[in-house]
């Protein structure tokens, strides 16, 4: 079937991908370059990470996800990923309850750390107290940039369209039709759309399901001594404040 994705990120990337891989012909329109910089897929890394706080779905959709991460590698042939571990730490006191409440319930192999034990493997500065720590082996950084480029160069290869710089502005699902911005208009079997957090502009009435929010990322080039104990570190997740905190590895130490 010619299926025709609407969104170049990771979703339709990847939808594209597991589509060549069950014999379907995709074609992608991004209304940007592929991969977009614009695109929340676009930076240096991404997270992969079991503890969800009391969601057990997220944290069940993981290890399927470590599946599928370890076919695209196979399909790549190189592997955009470094496992190096995660760990909750402080933060909100409900997070770490209900992800430990969470791993019990999904048999989720972890580990409890005290403050001590943090200190000695995380001798970083955070912005909270530390008091306990839930590590999980498995979970790491992904290299999001690299990700979308192998992608698509994967596809190209696999004689896939993208269409790039291509803006859909309406989507006829029950004719499996697209329009373009320049009204042309396109015909496939199925559409997909993975516009991300432009999705509410295509399709109006997701707006009242779905909530488009903004994240920050600073970028920190850690003094020597700093980036030595980070190649040793887990992710750290959630580590202060009211609201959601990463620290992520600084990329050249996962090269
Ligand atoms: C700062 C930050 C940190 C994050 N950290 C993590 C993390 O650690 N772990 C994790 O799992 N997730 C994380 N996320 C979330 C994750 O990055 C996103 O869920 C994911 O990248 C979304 O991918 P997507 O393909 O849906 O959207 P996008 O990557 O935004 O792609 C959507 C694409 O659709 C295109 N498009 C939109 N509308 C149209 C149109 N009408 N016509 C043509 N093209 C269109 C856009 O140009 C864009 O390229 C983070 C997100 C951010 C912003």
């Amino acid at each position: 079937m010619k299926i025709l994705v609407v969104g170049g990120g990771i979703v339709g990337l990847s939808t594209a991908w597991a589509l060549v891989r069950l014999g379907h012909t995709p074609v992608v329109y991004d209304q940007g370059a592929v991969p977009n910089p614009m695109a929340a897929s676009y930076d240096q890394h991404r997270i992969i990470r079991l503890a969800y706080g009391e969601r057990d779905g997220y944290c069940r959709m993981v290890k399927p996800a470590f599946q599928a991460w370890r076919r695209l590698w196979r399909d790549l042939g190189e592997q955009h990923y470094a496992e190096t571990s995660t760990l909750l730490i402080g933060g909100r006191a409900d997070d770490y309850a209900s992800s430990r409440a969470s791993f019990d319930r999904l048999n989720v192999p972890y580990e409890e750390l005290d403050k001590v034990t943090i200190k000695q493997a995380v001798p970083i500065p955070t912005t909270t107290q530390r008091r306990m720590g839930l590590y999980n082996a498995e979970g790491g950084v992904l290299l999001a940039d690299r990700i979308v480029g192998a992608l698509t160069v994967w596809l190209r290869n696999q004689g896939s369209e993208i269409h790039p710089q291509t803006m859909v502005r309406d989507v006829d699902f029950h004719h499996a039709i697209v329009t373009l911005n320049d009204h042309t208009q396109h015909e496939g079997d199925a559409v997909v759309v993975a516009a991300g957090a432009w999705a509410p502009q295509l399709l109006p009435e997701l707006a009242a399901h779905v909530k488009p929010i903004r994240q920050a990322v600073i970028y920190l080039r850690p003094p020597a001594h700093y980036l030595q104990c980070w190649r040793n570190s887990p992710v750290i997740v959630d580590f202060g404040g009211t609201d959601d905190a990463r620290a992520y590895h600084p990329s050249q130490i996962l090269d």
